[in-house]
């Protein structure tokens, strides 16, 4: 058989219409254009006194409903935009502490047979140059990763034959078995955690995903507005079918994998909408499995090859109605994760890092083989759209460390069975993030040991001392010695060259 049949007969076998079908609700999925303009209608011009009380509960971390999401979103005055993104900080400040979880991005493939309309990888895009990464290149790729100092990656595939789950699964075994000596202390080190972004997948596939190890599953909306959706992502292609995308994650659970990740591509609509849309996958998460997503993402379109919608959409988000859809976000679902990406710029991130993001990239290349070789990276042609910040991750901890905040890198929750229902039960009830912060120190320990640069291991051992007087006098490790005690333990092995050690 021609290889161009045998592709078709794949497309053709990817969409399995009952893992659609068996979420509906009387034929119908949970996005309704309809209540959500509504919504958003009859909640303009809210009471400020009302948005007190929002405001209130969403730092008692309940998820918010439709119409309290719907009022925040239809702020107006300033100084009640002030007071919003105060308590978004509050918020994170409580259920995460004052950590940042650290990751990089690798991109192994940009084949692809889909026609988004805003991607650089789409089939039509003559201009793109495509590769997939031979599992040695993906292993090269992982030690670069690793040199500075990460330890969990995001892997990224376009959707293709050539990238499915036998190539998923091979990618992630090839990432779990690089070993790297770190520069400072020669300690050896590997990646803890790899997540996925990849496209939606039939359950029988995604439990293959689960007993390869993945941390995170991740697939983004893009946009849950059914017509734009339409429009955007042609109705031949696989990743026309909106629902058999909407259900991805739904799937995934059932499938046993724990942490899903949503996500909406801002810049395809309008931001309120999606920002309603993001809550709604959120509710309908928690009512059907007892918990939400792990994380949520927010990437604004930025320019891609060959497309002119990604550099000229009438939707495109502004900077101030940015740090307005993180800032909601962040009170909405109190207990998700929030991720800000390297597509902003370096001044962006810093801003809605202080609006309760709680993880962000850096060292970021996303051209396919880019680590390796970084002439790869100044090709549009050969990556999917434009990042921001090129920093390095050596550079953005300083920064993040002078603003406060603590660099983590810890992956200890999927190791001993934090997931799932049981860590965002933890979140809300605010202990997961001081149980956190004992695994950011110790993990920010091995980072300045490993692979800090001078001024950085400065600043890092001054905000680490801070913590550990912070952690020795909070009252919620009184009652519980014998973490403090392992805590201390670990952290003098550390400095004593032990490695990957958590509670
Ligand atoms: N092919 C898989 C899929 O579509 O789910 C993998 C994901 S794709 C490589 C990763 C994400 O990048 C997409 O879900 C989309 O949200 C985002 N993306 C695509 N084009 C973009 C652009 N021009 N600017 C910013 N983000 C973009
Ligand atoms: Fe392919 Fe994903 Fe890009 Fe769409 S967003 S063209 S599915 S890689």
């Amino acid at each position: 058989m021609n290889e161009e049949l045998t592709s078709v007969n794949w497309v053709k076998n990817i969409i399995k219409r009952q893992e659609i079908d068996k979420y509906l609700v009387d034929g119908v999925d949970f996005i309704n254009e309809y209540a959500i303009s509504e919504q958003l209608a009859k909640n303009s011009d809210p009471d400020p006194i009302r948005i007190r009380d929002i405001l209130q509960k969403s730092l008692s971390v309940k998820t918010l409903s439709p119409d309290e999401t719907a009022a925040l979103l239809n702020v107006t005055s300033e100084e009640m935009w002030d007071e919003v993104f105060k308590t978004a900080l509050a918020v994170k400040k409580k259920v995460y502490d004052n950590r940042i979880v650290f990751f990089a991005p690798l991109y192994c493939s940009n084949f692809c047979i889909n026609n988004c309309a805003y991607c650089g990888f789409r089939e039509a895009n003559n201009r793109e140059v495509r590769r997939i990464l031979s599992m040695d290149e993906i292993r090269r790729e992982t030690s670069s990763v690793l040199k500075e100092g990460h330890k969990r990656l995001i892997l990224v595939f376009g959707e293709h034959q050539r990238s499915d789950i036998d190539y998923m699964i091979d990618a992630v075994k090839a990432v779990y078995s690089v070993q790297e000596d770190a520069p400072h202390s020669g300690r050896p080190s590997s990646i803890r955690r790899v997540n996925i972004n990849a496209a939606p997948m039939e359950i029988a596939k995604l439990k293959r995903l689960k007993e390869a190890g993945i941390g995170t599953y991740q697939v983004f909306q893009e946009t849950y507005h059914h017509q734009t959706y339409g429009e955007v992502h042609p109705a031949n292609t696989i990743k026309g079918d909106y629902q058999w995308r909407l259900y991805a994650l739904h799937r995934a659970l059932d499938a046993g994998l724990e942490d899903v990740a949503i996500g909406a591509l801002f810049g395809l609509y309008d931001w309120r909408f999606e920002v309603m849309g993001l809550l709604y996958h959120t509710l309908d998460l928690e009512k059907r499995f007892g918990f939400g997503p792990h994380t949520i993402s927010f990437p604004r379109m930025t320019p891609a090859s060959g497309s002119d919608l990604s550099s000229d959409s009438p939707w495109n988000v502004s900077d101030e109605d940015f740090k307005k859809l993180v800032a909601v976000l962040r009170l909405s679902v109190p207990n998700a994760g929030i991720i800000v990406t390297a597509r902003e710029k370096a001044e962006i991130k810093r801003s809605v890092l202080k609006l309760g993001c709680t993880q962000t990239d850096a060292s970021t290349r996303i051209g396919i083989g880019a680590y390796s070789d970084q002439k790869t990276e100044l090709d549009l042609d050969r990556k999917q759209f434009t990042i921001g910040d090129p920093r390095n991750l050596d550079e953005v901890i300083q920064e993040v460390v002078n603003m406060g905040f603590i660099a983590s890198f810890c992956t200890a929750g999927y190791r001993c069975g934090r997931t799932g229902e049981t860590i965002m039960g933890m979140l809300s009830h605010c202990d997961e993030g001081k149980f956190c912060k004992l695994n950011a120190v110790l993990t920010f320990r091995e980072y300045l040991s490993d692979y800090a640069s001078d001024e950085t291991r400065q600043v890092g051992e001054s905000l680490i001392m801070k913590e550990i007087g912070e952690i020795e006098s909070l009252d919620y490790f009184k009652n519980k010695s014998h973490l403090l005690h392992k805590f201390r333990t670990d952290y003098s092995e550390i400095l004593g060259g032990k490695r990957d050690l958590y509670l």
